[in-house]
């Protein structure tokens, strides 16, 4: 089985698979040229050919979803060979695969067996404590300077840095780095990590204890342009029994991550380090596109030519398709999110395509720009996902979900301090700081239990309270004890139905939710966004997840063992502590995983798929028969930061860096690809202009074709709706005038557009008392 998956590579792939183990492997080639392809071959060929175990071997993706997709490929190509557990292959992002080296480790560099991992949330609650508890002039009640202290440790975490490494040049430098020593204290405080931090600790742990990784036999890297220090230097640290066994495949003009100072310089590194070491080095170039036509991979070219620094790329498609590249220029945002929705259900419903709504991606820039284009794929009954990201996490409602759902099942003060903000009438900062000092005071909370603290408030043992904050935090302790003490008896999903009843979520996310939005649409967006969740837990496989860590944890035994023993005591009860499926373990272990992994929707699918909405980062590694690309203006692609702070002169400044994301973009299309654009005037102020990079591709790259906009008469204010769902779609755009009774009811986003679903009526305000336009948009 697996011989004929290695037939199937061209000659440059099959001689990369076959460059014996002990070599340092770089495979640096453009899009769809099959990289990916030839990673997962090389496993399958460490394990069969080489017959390295699969513990030995360690791969890393740039997505869990990547990571699974990989193993799935791995399984199929190795189903004749049942005597190789994939299991026991360490494979995922460098983030899940260095938590599980915490998880058993961590004790050697002080960290608890329980340690958890610190959200976005949690960080920024952890940066305004240690502010506030440093009483810090330059930075005290400054909401920007939040943010500045937190890049500025985002920023040393990713060199690899902590705070005892770190040098400051100015004062506010030397402000900023206390806080990051108080920061740091606060996680430790809390047993918690924050994202970095795990990066971080595993790099401090292999300091420690490098021995953890003498079994390593192979690392593998996918995407490696997009590598940060950290990760390079972990990437040694893992490898560091077998350095000249390395796999690392990448593109440079892919690298799109430079705002987590990621750096395509990290290949050249490797090569110089593998000569420096007298290491056997191998470097692989391939140019055989599989993936892209002829006409799209002509564009990309001409595009990345006016790179600041680069090396033309001649790839060659094998695909003799002729379909050009279809360039179109709409009116507006609006315009173009109708012919979007159009044309993909034109293009799926045309026979000649083969095509289902699988096929097809819309890729853009800033997921803002969903917003519209969702509304017209929902008119036109196009059934969509939106990959999510970590953003879905934020969602207030999925938020608050989560604290409520920490705060029932994990030991959790940082959870505990939201949910009592939010919940509990009478509690205000200052009985909040109190309950905080006495958590974190070891001579009050000796038993280390959040929640006795919290009640010792309630029943008057810690003085401070009001009455009516003792009864809200009285009210709040016994929804807590019911849940735990229901929990048990329910199924997963009533457990999370019962603690969202419980805690009245819903009611209380509307109470917070500050919208432009009508309540009745808050509260759609609001039930998606829960029943989206839902769909998450009743997905997550703990079992899986337990087979995973019980093969891991197997091979860490094994390694302590030849290390000469063991001094973990947990090891030896770690089959109990797995086994153990109680409901509090099964939300523990669930928030762990959603804290490692990025979302992908998991709905059940319908014959025809559904089209995909993801942005230029989500879209990484992919590919689609059909790919629009909509939006294409400045300030968005490029984005108006990389233009403000744009240095003609630097060797590689920001704009290449989007330049480089427009490239990824349109690399992901098989055979069609639309690019779209428009330019917007308003009161004489152009709000809208067609991107510059527009201008860099020349025009025998792509064909243009026409949106179909006719304008029609003006019916005046309070004009009629006139709608013709199967030959014409009607776009009234009405300029508002402050006595007009018609317009519909909804209202979208912040840019004051009012939509009706059931006319199809777009109504834009404006500041001046304008007449009415109406256009009517013809349907091609
Ligand atoms: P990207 O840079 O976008 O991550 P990539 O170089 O990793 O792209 P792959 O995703 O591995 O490219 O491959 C692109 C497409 O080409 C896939 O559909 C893959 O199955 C196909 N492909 C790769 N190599 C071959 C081959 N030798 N023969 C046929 N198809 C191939
Ligand atoms: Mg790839």
């Amino acid at each position: 089985m697996v011989e004929s998956f290695f037939d199937s590579l061209n000659e440059k792939q099959s001689q990369a698979l076959r460059v014996p183990h002990d070599t340092v492997l770089q495979v640096v080639a453009g899009p769809g040229t099959g990289k990916t392809k030839l990673l997962v071959s090389r496993v399958a060929y460490l394990l069969l050919v080489c017959k390295l175990p699969p513990s030995d071997i360690i791969v890393t993706t740039f997505t869990k979803k990547a990571a699974n997709e990989m193993k799935e490929r791995l399984e199929k190509m190795l189903i004749d060979h049942p005597e190789i557990d994939l299991n026991r292959l360490q494979i995922g992002t460098f983030h899940s695969i260095c938590f599980k080296y915490l998880k058993f480790y961590g004790k050697y560099i002080g960290l608890s067996k329980n340690v958890t991992i610190a959200d976005t949330k949690d960080q920024r609650d952890l940066i305004t404590t240690a502010i506030k508890n440093l009483d810090l002039d330059n930075v005290k009640d400054k909401r920007n300077t939040i943010n500045e202290v937190k890049n500025f440790i985002l920023k040393q975490k990713a060199s690899g840095l902590f705070p005892d490494n770190v040098v400051t040049t100015t004062d506010t430098e030397a402000q900023y780095l206390q806080v990051y020593y108080e920061y740091q204290r606060l996680l430790a405080k809390h047993s918690a990590l924050d994202f970095d931090d795990v990066l971080l600790h595993t790099d401090k742990l292999l300091q420690v204890r490098p021995e953890c990784v003498s079994y390593v036999k192979h690392i593998l890297i996918d995407e490696f342009q997009d590598t940060n220090d950290i990760q390079f230097n972990l990437m040694y640290k893992l490898s560091k029994y077998c350095s000249n066994s390395i796999t690392i495949v990448g593109d440079a003009d892919q690298s799109i991550y430079g705002f987590r100072n990621a750096t395509y310089a990290n290949f050249k590194k490797v090569e110089t380090i593998a000569l420096q070491r007298n290491q056997r080095f191998v470097k692989i170039s391939l140019d055989q596109n599989y993936r892209s036509t002829n006409a799209i991979l002509r564009l990309a070219e001409n595009l990345m030519r006016h790179q600041t620094t680069r090396e033309n790329k001649n790839l060659v498609s094998n695909n003799n398709l002729d379909t050009p590249v279809n360039y179109i220029k709409h009116r507006d945002e609006y315009d173009e999110s109708c012919f979007i929705a159009n044309r993909i259900y034109k293009i799926v419903n045309d026979p000649a395509n083969k095509y289902t709504y699988n096929d097809v991606a819309v890729i853009v820039r800033v997921s803002r720009t969903f917003l519209a284009i969702e509304i017209d794929l929902t008119r036109r009954g196009i059934p969509y996902r939106i990959v999510k990201g970590l953003s879905f996490w934020e969602l207030k409602e999925i938020s608050m979900a989560v604290d409520c759902l920490r705060i029932v099942a994990l030991n959790d003060w940082l959870a505990f301090k939201r949910v009592i903000e939010w919940f509990c009438a009478g509690c205000g900062a200052k009985l909040i700081l109190k309950i905080e000092a006495s958590v974190y005071s070891p001579e009050i909370n000796k038993n280390d239990n959040v929640f006795e603290i919290v009640k010792s408030y309630v029943d008057g043992k810690l003085s401070g309270a009001t009455a009516k904050a003792k009864q809200s935090l009285k009210q709040l302790i016994s929804v807590i004890e019911n849940c735990k003490l229901e929990i048990e008896k329910l199924t997963t999903l009533q457990c999370f139905e019962y603690i969202m009843t419980k805690f009245d979520l819903i009611d209380n996310v509307l109470k917070k939710k500050t919208s432009k939005k009508d309540e009745a649409e808050i509260l759609s967006d609001i039930n998606a966004n829960i029943k989206e969740l839902k769909n998450q837990i009743v997905n997550y496989d703990p079992e899986k997840d337990d087979l995973l860590q019980k093969a891991h944890e197997k091979t860490f035994i094994e390694q302590e063992m030849l290390n000469g023993g063991t001094d973990n005591k947990e090891s030896e009860n770690i089959n109990d502590t797995i086994v153990d499926s109680s409901k509090l373990k099964f939300i523990q272990q669930f928030l762990e995983h959603v804290h490692l992994a990025e979302i992908v929707s998991s709905e059940v699918e319908n014959d025809k798929g559904k089209v995909t909405l993801t942005t230029i980062h989500g879209s990484k590694g992919l590919e689609w028969s059909a790919v629009f690309i909509p939006s294409i203006v400045n300030n968005i692609l490029p984005s108006k930061f990389a233009l403000d702070q744009h240095d003609y002169f630097a060797p590689d400044s920001l704009i290449d860096e989007e330049r480089r994301c427009f490239y990824v973009a349109i690399t992901r299309a098989k055979e069609q690809l639309f690019l779209s654009t428009y330019d917007v005037v308003m009161n004489d102020i152009m709000v809208a202009k067609s991107s510059c990079f527009l201008d860099e591709i020349p025009k025998s790259c792509y064909k243009i074709i026409s949106s179909f906009v006719t304008p029609s008469p003006t019916y005046g204010l309070g004009g009629m709706y006139v709608v013709q769902p199967k030959t014409f779609v009607v776009k009234k755009i009405v300029r508002h005038h402050s006595t007009a009774t018609n317009i519909p009811p909804t209202v979208l986003g912040s840019t004051g557009m009012t939509y009706n679903p059931v006319t199809g009526a777009v109504v834009r305000p404006v500041n001046n008392n304008q007449p009415t336009s109406t256009y009517i948009k013809k349907e091609e």
